[in-house]
C-alpha cells in the first residue's frame, strides 16, 4: 500500500516508517503541511496518517480541504493523549480513526490494517486473482498453495496490479509505488514487470502491457 505519513516530530515519523514499510508498505514522509498538499495534488495514496500539530498550520485544515474536494483517501489522525476536542473535531471532518500518542506499534498496525480493509471493502485482508492471493497486511504473496517469495519492489508493483485486476493499471500510479515520490528513469519500471513477468510464468497469469498506459494483470485460460 502506498501511504503519505505527515508529522513533524522526527522520532515518531521514523518509527512509522520503520513499523509500516517492512510489512510492503511504500511510506512517504512529510514534515509540513504544504508539502503534504503538494503530494496530494498530484498523487494518489490508501491512506493518510496525520498529525495535527504541525509546523506550518493545523493537520485538521489539510484533511479539510481534502475532503471539500471530494478526496475519500482513508485519514488515520495522530492526536496528544488528551487531546480530546482535536479527535472529535477530526471525526467530525471526516477522519476514518484516531491514534492517541503515544501508541503502540502492534495498535497502529491493527487500525493501518482494519482502514485499509474497510476502504476497500474486502472482507479479508487479502486481494486475489486466479491462483494469486497477496496480504497487504502482512507483504505475504502467494501463487497456488506455494509462497511467492518477492523483493520489496516487486511486491509493491503486485499490489498495484492486483489492486487493479481486470482494468488497467495506470503507469504513473505503479512507479509512485515502486519508487515512492520522486523522477524514476523511463524504462525502471520495465524492469519490475520483467521479473514480475518470469516469478507468475506457468501460473496462467499475464502482465499485458499496453503502450502509454500502463499494465495489466490478466488470469489468462491456459
Ligand atoms: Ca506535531
Amino acid at each position: 500500500m502506498r501511504l503519505l505519513v505527515v508529522e513533524d516530530d522526527p522520532l515518531i515519523a521514523r518509527s512509522l516508517d520503520s513499523a509500516l514499510t517492512p510489512l510492503g508498505n511504500t511510506v512517504e514522509i512529510f514534515s509540513r503541511g504544504a508539502e503534504a498538499r503538494a503530494a496530494l495534488r498530484h498523487d494518489a495514496f490508501d491512506l493518510i496518517l496525520l498529525d495535527l500539530g504541525l509546523p506550518d498550520g493545523d493537520g485538521l485544515g489539510l484533511l479539510a480541504e481534502l475532503r471539500e474536494r471530494g478526496d475519500t483517501t482513508p485519514v488515520l489522525i495522530l492526536t496528544a493523549r488528551d487531546g480530546v476536542d482535536d479527535r472529535v473535531r477530526g471525526l467530525d471532518l471526516g477522519a476514518d480513526d484516531y491514534l492517541a500518542k503515544p501508541f503502540s506499534l502492534a495498535e497502529l498496525e491493527a487500525r493501518v490494517r482494519a482502514l485499509l480493509r474497510r476502504s476497500q471493502q474486502r472482507s479479508d485482508n487479502r486481494l486475489r486473482l486466479g491462483p494469486l492471493a497477496f496480504d497487504p497486511a502482512t507483504g505475504a504473496a502467494t501463487l497456488g498453495e506455494a509462497p511467492l517469495e518477492l523483493p520489496r519492489r516487486e511486491l509493491c508493483l503486485l499490489e498495484g496490479l492486483l489492486l487493479h485486476a481486470g482494468s488497467i493499471a495506470p503507469r504513473e500510479m505503479l512507479e509512485g509505488r515502486v519508487f515512492g515520490f520522486g523522477a524514476v528513469g523511463s524504462n525502471a519500471l520495465e524492469v519490475y514487470v520483467s521479473r514480475l513477468r518470469k516469478r507468475l510464468q506457468g501460473s496462467g497469469l499475464r502482465i499485458r502491457t499496453f503502450r502509454g498506459l500502463g499494465y495489466r494483470l490478466e488470469d489468462a485460460p491456459p
